[in-house]
């Protein structure tokens, strides 16, 4: 029997390589190395409290992300954006599928990228509703677990995810997390990733002020309108 851990660290990934497409602003500060990634990938084996997830969709999910995952025995959740399968530089219809058949699982960062506290009805439909139930098409099962654009979230953001279902909603909060807890928070990889960023995040040594501070905004973050 597998022995679940008390406690899970989530990585995100985000691009990696050389971009396909123009990045947003900001967006390169998440964009990472191909020799980084595998350094990060290569501190990850054999530990089976961590887990990695991606997000926006890029197409180095399947050209770049996908063979080194499967090399090193490693599996992945690659939550991408509907609105914007197709789109170049990013993920198509046929890599998606490729990911499921590869034994990844794939989840939804919803429709086009928006900031979820700042939607209209018709936006939080499309976003969350719409961005689910057409991946569940595109994949042949149903679409229930959610990673939050930004990490960007509020009390409503989170009844609107309860609403559709949502089994599970990544945010972006770092620290570590316990693993059925139906929110998850996550430490997203960045473009000076390096050695002592990968053993203090793996490492769970982040200083106990640190610790205290991620769940102050945790708590800040669920109440806040
Ligand atoms: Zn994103």
């Amino acid at each position: 029997m597998r022995v679940v851990p008390d406690s899970v660290v989530n990585l995100t990934g985000h691009g990696i390589g050389p971009a396909g497409h123009e990045l947003a602003p900001g967006e390169d500060r998440t964009w990472i190395g191909t020799g980084q990634f595998e350094r990060l990938l290569d501190a990850v084996v054999g530990r089976a409290d961590v887990r990695i997830t991606f997000d926006d969709g890029n197409a180095s999910d399947v050209d770049i992300a996908l063979p080194r995952l499967l090399e090193r025995g490693l599996v992945a959740e690659f939550f991408v954006l509907v609105g914007l399968l197709n789109a170049p530089g990013r993920l198509d219809s046929d890599g998606v599928r490729e990911l499921r058949r590869a034994g990844m699982a794939v989840g939804s960062h919803g429709w086009a990228h928006r900031d979820w506290r700042r939607l209209d009805a018709a936006q939080a439909d499309e976003e969350i509703a719409r961005a689910n139930g057409e991946l569940g098409e595109l994949i042949g099962e149903p679409v229930t677990r959610v990673a939050i654009p930004y990490g960007s979230y509020d009390g409503r953001v989170l009844r609107r995810l309860r609403y559709a279902r949502v089994t599970q909603a990544y945010t972006s909060d770092g620290g570590r997390a316990r693993p059925g807890s139906w929110l998850q928070a996550r430490n997203s990889a960045r473009h000076d990733l390096d050695a002592a960023w990968i053993s203090c995040v793996l490492g769970g040594t982040a200083p106990l002020a640190t610790r205290a501070r991620r769940v102050a905004v945790r708590t800040i973050k669920r109440f806040r309108r």
